[in-house]
């Protein structure tokens, strides 16, 4: 078993990654082979103040060791570090078919009414992210619910070179998507996932949210005037509901069945201040942790550099097979 899963390191890391990925990948990192990466050329995809990016990349690095991913289990590194990346992603550029992109709903969501303004780059990037999985040959990736479909995009990129070309190079990666906490969603519209992408602010909690900060956009978060019921399916209807409620299950490791006994018949007057409680008290030991990190640049990057490195040498038998396959004279 090896575990490739990557983070965009721009914008406010939140709840969601948080749920969804990171914490998963830190438990799993003790299990197995971990291949974590900040997906800094997906990054490119809109425009970044290059002045930024370099802060940016080391923030969201810190980020993921100060919730828990340790860079001596884990390979933990960055795109930009490892050229294998646009190398192989090029390659797939050529398996992949026009049709099974349009299909995506994720650019889709993300170009919205800007479709014909948007980058290649971005209409183009779950090939790259097939060639972040690929290169490692990854049996599983981590994530969240939003990245199903691209990567049954990858089994598809992979299946089809394989084949092609006659070979069985590809290793055909399988999605890990956790029961609960897979689609963490906006505090202010229950049918959009939380995101860092996201205009408004107040629609995530920032991993580096101060506690007032938390307690207010729980406190403002979209519900509705019923009290809880007591038990999941009843809150059917109420996606907003469903969310607290799955929220403060994932943190709490409770079953939402379980938390919904403990609140049953109580309105969100009571939930939402033992809701917020809750993410704080997660949310301290992370933020010290992240202070203490940022105090040295020097030493991120050094974690970076040499995490690329061990990447980068995992990576190149793949590339290499794949020119191999494909009859490219490279040395
Ligand atoms: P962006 O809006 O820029 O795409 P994002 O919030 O979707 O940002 P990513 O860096 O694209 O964050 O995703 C990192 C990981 O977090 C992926 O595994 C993704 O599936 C997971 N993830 C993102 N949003 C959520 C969410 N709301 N709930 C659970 N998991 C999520
Ligand atoms: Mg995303």
């Amino acid at each position: 078993m090896r575990v490739v899963s990557g983070i965009q390191p721009t914008g406010n890391p939140h709840l969601g990654n948080y749920l969804g990925a990171i914490k998963r990948w830190a438990e799993m990192q003790h299990q197995t082979e971990c291949f974590i990466f900040l997906a800094d050329l997906h990054a490119i995809t809109v425009y970044n103040d290059p002045k930024e990016l370099a802060a940016t990349i080391r923030e969201a690095s810190a980020t993921l060791i100060a919730c828990g991913i340790d860079p001596d289990k884990a390979v933990l590194f960055n795109q930009a570090r490892v050229p294998a990346h646009p190398e192989l992603a090029w390659i797939l550029n050529c398996t992949a078919r026009i049709g099974w992109l349009n299909r995506m709903t994720q650019f889709k969501e993300k170009s919205g009414k800007n479709r014909e303004g948007s980058s290649v780059g971005l209409y183009a990037y779950p090939i790259l992210q097939a060639a972040d999985v690929l290169l490692y040959q990854a049996t599983h990736v981590p994530v969240g619910e939003d990245q199903k479909q691209h990567i049954e995009l990858i089994r598809d990129i992979a299946t089809k070179f394989n084949t092609d070309y006659a070979v069985e190079l590809f290793t055909l990666p399988e999605p890990l998507i956790g029961e609960t906490g897979a689609r963490i969603m906006s505090l202010r519209d229950g049918s959009a996932k939380m995101s860092k992408s996201d205009p408004s602010d107040m629609s995530r909690i920032n991993l580096t949210d101060d506690s007032d900060t938390v307690a207010q956009k729980i406190r403002k978060a979209k519900t509705d005037p019923e009290p809880l019921p007591g038990d999941w399916d009843a809150l059917g209807e109420r996606p907003e509901a469903r969310n607290l409620v799955t929220i403060f299950a994932v943190i709490s490791g409770r079953t939402p069945a379980d938390v919904l006994k403990e609140f049953e018949g109580q309105g969100f007057g009571t939930f939402k201040p033992a809701l917020a409680d809750l993410v704080v008290e997660t949310l301290r030991p992370i933020k010290a942790r992240l202070d203490q990190l940022l105090a040295d640049p020097a030493e991120i990057d050094r974690i970076l550099v040499t995490g690329s490195e061990r990447a980068a040498a995992t990576a190149r038998p793949t590339l290499d097979g794949a020119y191999k396959a494909l009859g490219l004279p490279r040395y």
